[in-house]
């Protein structure tokens, strides 16, 4: 069976209610469009806003398929509690989040989200009915000293190593994201990030998470750099950055995840 093409807008910490209004709706009505004659679940479209503006954008999304998601860029690693600042997987499921980003290379450089945490957030997001989008991805040097590969299995293993039950399992989608490719306007090759994605299918097939897991690519996507990222083969969709808060550059990278999701349907 063909596996899912997704493309995941990450706002970060951009955009007040307005803008984040706006920008929702602006995607929400042109997404149709976009999608062509994929209007079903071999395509999924999602947007990660702030967690104080989920509730804004909450109404331009959905729970069918062919609907806007609603992700959240982060979650606790616990369920409620005394965790002062924490988000837990509760409440944004009762916000209408489906699912969690979980170890963006953002979050692991500047706010200690390290290999142990990041296991637990996803765990914590399982457990409370979120799918996850686990982030991975090398900086520069360790790709310059050749141990990308090996960075990218030892954060997989880490986070996803420990779970068992295989209904979790088949919750969980990857998105490769070099660190020098992030918000830089320098994106890895086809070829590089086919090869990673590659070296993640492999890893997901032998530590029992199935082949059939979608695997995302993230670093300054762009529509311009969209189709051919999905031409190299073994990249099933996109988390995007920078571009995700444009409409009219989101909807057109959908339409080549569109494309991409149309032509691969038999395989
Ligand atoms: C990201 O933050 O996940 C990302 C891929 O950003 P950008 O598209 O801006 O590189």
């Amino acid at each position: 069976m063909a596996r899912t093409t997704w493309v995941l807008g990450n706002w970060k910490q951009n955009l007040l209610r307005e803008p984040a209004r706006n920008l929702a709706a602006a995607i929400a009505e042109g997404l149709s469009a976009a999608r062509g004659e994929v209007q079903d679940e071999r395509l999924r479209v999602g947007v990660a806003p702030t967690f104080l503006t989920l509730d804004t954008v909450a109404p331009y999304t959905g729970e069918a398929a062919i609907q806007l998601r609603l992700l959240a860029q982060d979650v606790a690693a616990q369920e409620s509690g005394a965790f002062t600042g924490e988000v837990g997987p509760a409440m944004l499921r009762e916000a209408g989040v489906r699912a969690a980003i979980i170890g963006h290379s953002e979050r692991r450089a500047h706010f200690g989200d390290h290999d142990t945490l990041v296991a637990a957030k996803v765990h914590a997001a399982l457990a409370g009915d979120l799918d996850v989008v686990l982030c991975v991805g090398e900086t520069l040097a360790q790709r310059d000293e050749g141990e990308h590969e090996a960075v990218v299995i030892s954060q997989l293993s880490a986070a996803l190593g420990g779970i068992q039950d295989p209904a979790m399992r088949a919750r969980v989608v990857v998105a490769y994201e070099p660190i020098w490719a992030i918000g830089t306007g320098r994106t890895a090759t086809p070829e590089q990030a086919s090869a990673m994605h590659g070296v993640i299918r492999s890893w997901l097939a032998s530590a029992g998470l199935g082949a059939d897991r979608s695997v995302l690519y993230g670093g300054s996507v762009k529509p311009n750099n969209a189709a051919d990222l999905l031409a190299a083969g073994d990249i099933d969709g996109f988390l995007v950055g920078g571009a995700s808060l444009d409409a009219r550059s989101l909807l057109d990278i959908v339409s080549a995840a569109a494309a991409h999701a149309a032509a691969n349907s038999g395989s």
